[in-house]
């Protein structure tokens, strides 16, 4: 599944095709992906010109001069296709099956855009841009991780008197948005902190290491796909670009890779999810 970094890396990759772009010609392929599209989806799309293509936690936010907001969700498989005589010097094919092409957008420039999804786990809706903080989706989300909203403090208040495991709190949308499990499992190696620890006993400088790790984490995993960007075939061809960087996702019972670290990775499961942790180094 697309985490934030990934999602990042599709809007920079939309970005030459699509910000600033009026669209000219709108094919919607089915009513539905894995809820139904709004009314009059495809009319309401034609002819607006997409302001800003924006991201908040793992949603693109296309804004568009009409008032309203196209905010797409890529789900499990859901990705973009880029072809046409779009401006900008990204190119992807993608490889995608063309059955699973669901929307198709032309630009005034000459791109064109396709929303493909194999399983239809993505979603969409066109929300009006004044209502958009207070739509279910968005309300009650945390900082994004990257902006200055997101710092020591706000984490420490996040965390005091918090029992439950800081795996499991920062995986919590309200206390930060857009971290899964891939990057909270990279986050906590990197800080050098056990996922079962309880949120609220990390100490000051705990936190402050842990803030760090996760911006850092989460910024070297967009600089790795943005220099995918002109070789994207797919979500998942992204996400394995990234995994050689992983330093406990998916290592089991391989070495730690920390410096002078001998200890082994282990994966614990709780709730269906995995952790990937370093016994050795991680207290
Ligand atoms: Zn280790």
């Amino acid at each position: 599944m697309p985490e934030l970094p990934e999602v990042e890396t599709v809007r920079r990759g939309l970005i030459p095709a699509l910000e600033g772009a009026r669209l000219t010609r709108v094919e919607q392929r089915r009513p539905d992906l894995r809820f139904p599209l709004p009314a009059r989806f495809a009319e309401r799309l034609k002819g607006a010109r997409i302001e800003r293509l924006d991201r908040r936690a793992k949603y693109l936010l296309g804004r568009l001069d009409t008032g309203e907001t196209w905010v797409t969700h890529l789900g499990m498989t859901g990705r973009f296709t880029v072809g046409g005589e779009q401006p900008g010097q990204f190119h992807y094919d993608a490889g995608a099956d063309p059955r699973h092409t669901h929307l198709v957008l032309h630009t005034g420039a000459g791109a064109v855009v396709g929303f493909n999804d194999a399983r239809r786990f993505g979603y969409m809706d066109l929300i009006p841009t004044a209502e958009l903080d207070t739509h279910p989706w968005f309300t009650g989300l945390g900082p994004e991780p990257l902006s200055d909203a997101f710092g020591v403090e706000t984490l420490a208040a996040a965390f005091a008197g918090r029992r439950q495991n800081v795996k499991a709190t920062l995986l919590d949308q309200r206390v930060v948005a857009g971290l899964g499990n891939i990057y909270v499992s990279e986050a906590l190696h990197r800080a050098r902190l056990h996922p079962d620890t309880p949120a609220g006993a990390l100490k000051p400088a705990q936190v402050r290491r842990l803030v760090e790790a996760i911006k850092v984490v989460l910024a070297e995993a967009i600089a790795a796909g943005g220099s995918t960007l002109r070789d994207y075939r797919s979500a998942e061809g992204a996400l394995g670009y990234f995994q050689h960087r992983f330093r406990v996702y998916g290592r089991e019972e391989e070495p730690c890779l920390r410096d002078r670290c001998r200890g082994v990775v282990r994966r614990s499961v709780h709730a269906g999810r995995s952790t990937f942790f370093c016994p050795a180094c991680q207290r």
